[in-house]
């Protein structure tokens, strides 16, 4: 398979002979213009050189640096000021913060989010605790430094924080812009606004504890601050997500049906993977196979319902089949009642949202769970309560038109996602709760009780808010 080293990095030439042992042919671009001129389908590995604080991989290095400082001093890392931290990153800052607690130091983390709720992470930060390290969230910061001393300003969104400290220990490694050239070249998408904090985030490494991954399933980024000299640590998951870019990466992708198509791009536009091109002979988009994530947020923004979806084992499910599929799930696609198109009418004065079998003692709550973070805790969340759980593949998925034809049938919906930047497919939790405010609004508008579709956020440790807002939507009252 040939395959795209993008990228000038000290690393390249050591990469090519192990990407070769395992049978890829490597291409080496340094620019942008190079790059466009290769075949789009030919996978990317973009190699980032980035140099790291000592102070947070040098043990010897960060003791030496707080000789001078008492033990009640404040010692601060400083996480995501410009760019969110790496998994690398932020297991460098555990490891540095942990040890120097261990040395009896008074210590607190800032970052913008955490991967506290994540596998792997949960009992490092658990027991990082337990050391009295302190981690404060921000949302906003302020530093400014006056003889010799840093002075941190910081928002949370709720409330202002200051405190002082003698060692302010800046932790990331900001990227090149070459990096974001290649990524925009590539339809890569980033998260984080570099307006606020200065840089975009590319690799999808949030979420990922393997290195590599970005939105793009064909395109792997190499931060080599992490490598740490050595190039061998990466290969062999390199090798793998690279074989496996062979076959489609889901059981259900997306389908267009092109005589549907408006040819709108909206899909184009929302597609957190980049996984739609034009078909510009047809006029009508196309889903490429290889590169869907399955998320379904194609699906719940396509005003003219033109996006539907299959098996990957394309014998099985005949066109026919597919379509059925989607509107067995739904019923008719409601008309363009996407997250951006403020003007479409509900439409709902022909569609009675009263309860069909209203009166009946059976489920009078509907949940949609996203399969990432609410579903896998629904078993253990809703012990008890009657409710009809849906699992869906992103908060993404759940269009205005599930919600609708829901309460057709349900005195409450509720829609429960990912929270802060957890989502794995970008912003789908975002689009999520931003459109069932909008519904709420309009159904307020319209003379329904608004209260009857709410939104949750949660990560995959908080069962108890999960069953907070079950039982909140269940009584009918105001999250
Ligand atoms: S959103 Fe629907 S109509 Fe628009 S381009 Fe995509 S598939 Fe076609
Ligand atoms: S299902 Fe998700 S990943 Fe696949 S094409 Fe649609 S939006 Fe993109």
């Amino acid at each position: 398979m040939k395959t795209i080293l993008a990228g000038k990095s000290r690393y390249t030439e050591s990469l090519k002979p192990a990407l070769h042992d395992a049978g890829f042919e490597t291409i080496a671009v340094e620019t942008v213009p190079e790059l466009k001129a290769l075949p789009k389908a030919y996978p990317v590995i973009l190699l980032q050189d980035t140099e790291l604080n000592p102070l947070i991989t040098d043990k010897r290095g960060a003791e030496a640096a707080i000789l001078g400082l008492k033990p009640k001093d404040l010692i601060v890392f400083l996480m995501d000021q410009n760019q969110d931290a790496s998994p690398y990153i932020e297991n460098c800052v555990l490891n540095m913060a942990s040890h120097l607690a261990g040395l009896k130091r008074n210590i607190a983390v800032l970052l913008r989010s955490s991967r506290a709720s994540d596998f792997g992470f949960d009992e490092r930060y658990r027991t990082a605790r337990k050391k009295g390290i302190a981690f404060v969230k921000y949302e906003n910061i302020d530093i400014s430094s006056d003889d010799g001393k840093t002075r941190i300003e910081l928002w949370d969104g709720s409330a202002k924080l200051t405190m002082e400290t003698l060692l302010c220990i800046p932790c990331e490694a900001s990227p090149a812009s070459e990096l974001y050239a290649f990524a925009d070249a590539l339809h890569v998408r980033t998260y984080g606004d570099r307006a606020v904090s200065g840089s975009r985030g590319v690799s999808g490494g949030r979420w990922f504890l393997n290195q590599g991954t970005t939105f793009k399933r064909n395109v792997k980024l190499i931060h080599t601050d992490s490598l740490g000299q050595d190039t061998r640590s990466i290969v062999p998951s390199l090798i793998r997500d690279l074989k496996e870019l062979n076959e489609p990466g889901q059981e259900k992708i997306a389908f267009v049906d092109s005589k549907k198509c408006a040819f709108c791009f909206t899909c184009y536009r929302v597609c957190p993977h980049s996984a739609l091109a034009p078909d510009e002979n047809n006029e009508a988009m196309k889903a490429e196979e290889l590169l869907c994530e399955g998320c379904g947020t194609c699906g719940s923004n396509c005003p003219a319902g033109a996006i539907a979806f299959r098996d990957t084992e394309p014998d099985r499910t005949s066109e026919g089949e597919v379509m059925q599929q989607r509107t067995d799930f739904i019923g008719e696609p409601m008309e363009a009642m996407g997250q951006d198109t403020e003007s479409v009418a509900l439409g709902t004065e022909d569609m009675e949202l009263g309860r069909e079998d209203a009166g009946k003692e059976s489920q009078k709550l509907k949940i949609f769970c996203c399969e990432n973070s609410a579903f896998p805790l629904s078993s253990e969340a809703l012990i008890g309560i009657n409710a009809a759980i849906q699992p869906v593949a992103c908060g993404g998925e759940i269009s205005t038109s599930m919600i609708l034809e829901a309460l057709k049938q349900y005195d409450s919906v509720l829609a429960a996602v990912c929270c802060d930047d957890a989502c794995k497919h970008r912003d789908g939790n975002k689009r999520c709760t931003r459109q069932v405010e909008r519904l709420k609004e309009r159904l307020g508008k319209l003379g329904y009780d608004p209260n009857r579709i709410n939104s949750v956020r949660i990560g995959i440790t908080m069962a108890d808010i999960l069953r907070k807002a079950a039982l909140t939507a269940l009584k009918g009252e105001v999250r």
